[in-house]
């Protein structure tokens, strides 16, 4: 694996900026990694590594670039939790940690770098020199992961019977004997502007 410093300019190449959860990402996908014995993720062993992030923040950019897993490769679930946590799966040997970014670590971060006056730019720093223990909470868990949410080919394709757009990977609802996308089925994130222009 790559060193910190690295991955961590790499990550905030991709992310845009540097900021704290640059750096609580990086850490965090790199403890998952040797926690579960994957040495390349990107390379020899990225077909191990399966990653689910509970929350669409800045660190969930840092986990993806160090562990390359991604939604388009179906590696990388988000579960929208709005917690500062992720899961991280060896497919291989089943074994999955649950690291959570301890909140805590924003007081612990005053004991570090007390020359630097900003608050911000200081956890920043913190965060890269702080003991793993004061910065993660680590769980280890089991995860059953669906069939229908592994990578690899569709497994199941299927036109809805009302709007007609195809569905994919079995989100397809039976309704009343209807097939059905989610949207019909069970509402959309969005309504029709202009009905003459479709
Ligand atoms: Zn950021
Ligand atoms: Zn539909």
């Amino acid at each position: 694996m790559e060193r910190f410093e690295t991955l961590l300019d790499i990550s905030t190449h991709l992310h845009g900026h540097l900021c704290a959860g640059q750096v609580i990402g990086v850490r965090m996908a790199m403890l998952a990694l040797s926690l579960l014995e994957i040495d390349d993720p990107k390379g020899d062993d990225r077909k191990k590594l399966y990653t689910i992030v509970e929350i669409d923040r800045c660190a969930t950019d840092a986990i993806q670039s160090v562990t390359g897993c991604s939604l388009g490769k179906r590696s990388l679930k988000f579960v929208d939790h709005g917690v500062m946590a992720a899961t991280f799966v060896n497919l291989d040997t089943g074994n999955a940690v649950r690291i959570t970014a301890r909140e805590e670590a924003r007081q612990y971060s005053k004991k570090y770098c007390a020359e630097i006056e900003n608050k911000y730019a200081r956890q920043l720093e913190a965060y890269k020199i702080m003991p793993q223990h004061e910065l993660f909470k680590i769980e280890k868990v089991m995860v059953t992961i669906p069939p229908m949410d592994m990578p690899g080919r569709p497994g199941r394709r299927v036109q809805c019977e009302q709007c007609e757009d195809w569905v994919q990977d079995c989100r397809d609802v039976e309704r009343d004997g209807r097939i059905l996308c989610k949207k019909c089925a069970e509402g959309s994130y969005y309504s029709l502007l202009n009905e003459e222009n479709q």
